[in-house]
Formats: C-alpha cells, structure tokens, sequence
C-alpha cells in the first residue's frame, strides 16, 4: 500500500511525522510487515530521534548548524549547499517495523521530516509491506 503526504514547512525544523505514519499503517490493514517512509527532495530528510522532550530536535538543528556552516569555497550556485549537506546527513528515508498492526518504536523515539532550506511545501510517501 502507497501513500503520500504534504505539508508546508515555513521553517528549518524537524516536523513530527509520526501521526501520518501509524494512520497510514492503520489504513492499510497490515498486520505484520515494513513501512518505508521516503522523502523526495535533496534539502529535506527523513529521520527517527527523541519525540518526548522538544530541547532534543531543538538542540540537534543547533549541532547541525554548527557542524555545516556555510563556506564561501561551496561553489553551488543556487547558495544552499549547507541545506544538501544536512539531508544527506540525515538520508532520504527511514525503514521502521510494523508488528500487531503497529510501528515498533521506542519509547522516546518519533519519525522526522527534516526542513534545511524553508520554507517549502514537501512531499514524503509511505509504504507498507505485509511480510
Ligand atoms: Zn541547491
């Protein structure tokens, strides 16, 4: 079962996809398989972290930031090299398990569509395997 999702990201955030992901899960009637959860874009990535405490995603775009200052030797022309260089960091897509109809998660953890180069209407499909 496929399924696509939108949403407007006005800001460079993580925005807590988890929602769509159990609905798409539920919709599809899979009891025990995958879901893959893919974004489309090269300045947006999919990852899993901390979904309990705000600080964490908070704190992990000030390590990022840190980490990708933009460098007046980047030579792509469009100025947003700091952007690419976060998604690929983060990936384009995370694989989670579905186990009794649900995701197996930990506790703490949630999925994260990453936004580097707001703002951006942006895409993510989900698809789910029965094994
Ligand atoms: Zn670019």
């Amino acid at each position: 079962m496929f399924y696509e999702y939108t949403l407007s990201a006005k800001r460079e955030d993580f925005y807590n996809i988890t929602p769509q992901i159990r609905e798409a899960i539920a919709k599809s009637g899979i009891i025990n398989g995958i879901a893959v959860i893919y974004c489309p874009h090269t300045t947006a990535g999919i990852t899993i972290n901390e979904n309990a405490a705000p600080d964490v995603v908070h704190d992990l775009l000030i390590g990022l930031n840190k980490a990708f200052p933009d460098r007046a030797e980047f030579r792509h022309g469009e100025g947003n090299s700091t952007a690419h260089l976060k998604a690929s960091l983060m990936g384009s897509s995370a694989t989670i398990i579905i186990e009794n109809g649900k995701p197996v998660l930990g506790t703490w953890q949630g999925l994260y569509l990453c936004e580097f180069d707001p703002p951006r209407n942006r895409t993510f499909y989900v698809k789910v395997i029965s094994e």
